[in-house]
């Protein structure tokens, strides 16, 4: 399992600090009309023209957020700015964008760095975002990436958490806990590699899972799709700490109750069987499992006919008084208390 592809070996003190910004980031283009001037000078010049500006920050820390046994440098890279764009997306805005902090080990060579700025630079091209500066230190401990994503909107379009109405239908994209599943899985083949180096990795047929835990898409289509039908959610978030967690913040934030039907939560059936195969209730890890990165919002029912052949978005329930609870209807028709295991960052 040997996850860092190039076996060379370029230790990273023979380029220095400044070399190893300019290497990384010297064949980098500038392409959105937003960045008026990009990375070489003390701060990024952003124009954000009569936009409204939208900033987030996240941080990836090894042994915590991830675990390089199983986890390709690449993917790494490309996976630390989709969780950032999805959460420009959850805003309704358009990320344009990115700055990259990295703490490292002075042990990491060059070619372990370059592969991680691959999955940076293959996110930014896929997703049409600017890389426009960052930060590089050595770390004693473990390798952290820090992303913060820069993303615009018009004032009206920006959707909150907060303003979901009595009545408006709860959506949510693709699938749910496939993620986690994969996630399972990974931590499975860790440890029979551990006890056996000689065994290989048996992810057969599971590629689907292992993606959606090891490069996971920002949904920029939905996006696109709810503006292409003229559709502005009530409230949007997206879905990184699993179903509940997601959509009792929204309830919150929004003083309402909701009911969710279990029946028409989306869930893959590889997703689904894998689940089953390590004694998990696939319901319970599209609720509590997280890391999906899709997005969970709520549209008003006048909306429902623009959006009801869509396959990639499911109406699972509806937005209540307050009072009414937040409820989990399971498939037997039991009326439960939804609550958030959630997906605790501080479990290690
Ligand atoms: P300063 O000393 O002013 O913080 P640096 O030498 O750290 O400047 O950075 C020089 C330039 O390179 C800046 O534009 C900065 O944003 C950019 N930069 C530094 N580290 C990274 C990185 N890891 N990825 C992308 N750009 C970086
Ligand atoms: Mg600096």
């Amino acid at each position: 399992m040997d996850l860092f592809e190039n076996t060379e070996r370029t230790n990273l003190h023979e380029l220095g600090e400044f070399g190893l910004i300019d290497h990384l980031t010297k064949n980098f283009v500038i392409s959105k009309s937003t960045t008026f001037k990009g990375i070489g000078d003390d701060a990024a010049v952003l124009d954000a023209k009569n936009k409204k500006v939208l900033v987030s920050t996240d941080m990836l820390l090894e042994g915590i957020h991830f675990d390089l046994a199983y986890t390709p440098l690449k993917h790494l890279g490309y996976k630390s700015v989709q969780v950032n764009l999805s959460d420009i997306y959850a805003m309704n805005g358009i990320p344009e964008q990115i700055t990259v902090s990295i703490g490292m080990s002075s042990k990491f060579p060059l070619e372990a760095v370059e592969e991680l700025y691959e999955g940076i630079y293959l996110a930014c091209d896929k997703y049409n975002v600017d890389l426009i500066g960052g930060d590089t230190s050595a770390s004693k401990q473990g390798l952290v990436i820090s992303v913060t994503v820069l993303g615009y909107a018009d004032e009206k379009d920006i959707t909150y958490r907060s303003t979901a109405e009595e009545g408006d239908l709860i959506c949510v994209s693709g699938d749910l806990g496939g993620a986690y599943v994969g996630l399972q899985l990974l931590e499975r083949e860790k440890l029979v590699y551990l006890e056996n180096p000689q065994i290989q990795p048996d992810l057969e047929g599971k590629d689907y899972i292992v993606e959606r835990q090891l490069k996971p898409e920002a949904r920029r289509d939905v996006v696109d799709l709810l503006k292409s039908r003229g559709i502005k959610p009530t409230s949007m978030i997206d879905v990184s700490d699993g179903l509940a967690s997601e959509l009792l913040h929204i309830c919150k934030q929004s003083n309402k109750g909701c009911n969710l039907y279990e029946e028409k939560i989306p869930i893959d059936p590889m997703t689904f069987e894998t689940a089953r195969e390590f004694g998990l209730d696939p319901t319970v890890c599209a609720l509590s499992g997280g890391e999906d990165y899709e997005l969970l919002f709520t549209i008003k029912q006048a909306d429902y006919d623009k959006i009801k052949n869509d396959v990639d978005v499911s109406i699972i329930g509806y937005i209540t008084e307050p009072n009414a609870g937040k409820n989990l209807i399971s498939k037997s028709g039991q009326v439960h208390a939804l609550t958030a295991q959630g997906w605790n960052a501080f479990k290690g």
